[in-house]
């Protein structure tokens, strides 16, 4: 089976084929739920196409996105390895098209192979740096410098697509601000030329004075991801 998802991408041929044996693909509409808190994780999910998002689900029933999964990697795998229950809720951002494995299946492949354990070790390594990143980011950055590089990461994740069908309302909850404040900032970005927008999609013009436009955040963590996808020593031959 082809994938163009980037952690399995990065096993060896035979961790990769133990896991391709269970796969399948499935496709899920954009507002749709793969995890809710607390759920067991039954099934990993490793995006081709599309964007989940993780959010943190307060008290009060309030959700604020705390990070973004595309092709870069997967959901469910490293919850399945500990509590073998979710923390977030996983909600389809955008239209999704994901191999999924059965945990059982994941796990089994996860305790044979250390070059397997190796590869999830190396990606909790970098969801953390980034994590990290963005505490510092909301400190230190402006609205509009956050937003660029929220632009930035989300066309990462979706392979490069100019156009993102993302709505307002998951900028501004993904950056933590109020929606007003996303239409301003928005606004400005559009009126330099840099990207576009109708109501649900995102149209992005120029990337390269985008990235310009953004604060140090993008290429710090773009440089992290460099440093520990090349000290990776297995890849998959895509084919
Ligand atoms: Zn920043």
């Amino acid at each position: 089976m082809q994938t163009s998802n980037h952690l399995l991408l990065s096993l060896a041929p035979h961790d990769y084929d133990a896991l391709a044996r269970e796969m399948r693909p499935m496709t899920f509409r954009t507002g749709e739920v793969l995890y809710e808190p607390q759920d067991p994780v039954d099934w990993i999910y490793f995006p081709e196409q599309g964007l989940i998002s993780l959010l943190s689900v307060m008290l009060s029933g309030t959700a604020v996105e705390t990070a973004v999964v595309g092709n870069e990697g997967g959901v469910g795998f490293l919850e399945v390895a500990g509590a073998g229950v979710t923390f977030s809720r996983a909600l389809v951002q955008i239209d999704l098209l994901a191999l999924r494995v059965p945990a059982a299946a994941y796990n089994a492949a996860f305790d044979a192979s250390p070059s397997l354990r190796q590869q999830v070790s190396s990606h909790v390594e970098l969801l953390l740096a980034e994590s990290r990143q963005m505490l510092a980011c909301q400190s230190y950055h402006s609205h509009e410098q956050r937003l660029a590089w929220w632009l930035l990461e989300c066309q990462d994740r979706t392979g490069g697509a100019p156009r993102l069908a993302l709505k307002q309302d998951f900028l501004a909850a993904m950056l933590g601000i109020q929606r007003s404040t996303v239409s301003h900032v928005a606004g400005a970005l559009k009126a330099d030329g840099l990207i576009d927008y109708t109501r649900g999609e995102i149209h992005i013009l120029d990337r390269a004075r985008l990235e310009r436009r953004s604060c140090e955040c993008y290429a710090t963590t773009a440089h992290y991801r460099k440093l520990i996808e090349t000290r990776q020593p297995t890849a998959l031959v895509e084919g």
